[in-house]
């Protein structure tokens, strides 16, 4: 029995998550780190953490200033905090 290739499932089983329908036509609001179409977009600022080395035992984190858009996707997956709202520090 041959194998059966099925493509189409397993490109949406790589997608973390897939587009929703959308009432009244597609958005035009994209998220700013990966470009991901999304209506609930949140403006946040990225923060670079640096991991621990043997010249530096403490990981550091730096919040840059400029703010972006980003999806829900993004922000369970990379450091940042939130641009509106208080600082967190
Ligand atoms: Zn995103």
């Amino acid at each position: 029995m041959r194998p059966v290739s099925l493509p189409g499932l397993v490109r949406d089983q790589l997608r973390p998550f897939a587009p929703r329908p959308t009432l009244g036509g597609v958005t035009d609001r994209v998220c700013e780190n990966c470009a991901m179409p999304d209506e609930e977009l949140v403006l946040v600022r990225r923060v670079y953490v640096t991991p621990e080395a043997w010249d530096s035992p403490e990981a550091t984190a730096r919040t840059v200033e400029e703010t972006e858009l980003w999806c829900v996707s993004c922000m369970s997956q990379y450091p940042h905090v939130l641009a509106d709202g208080s600082d967190e520090d």
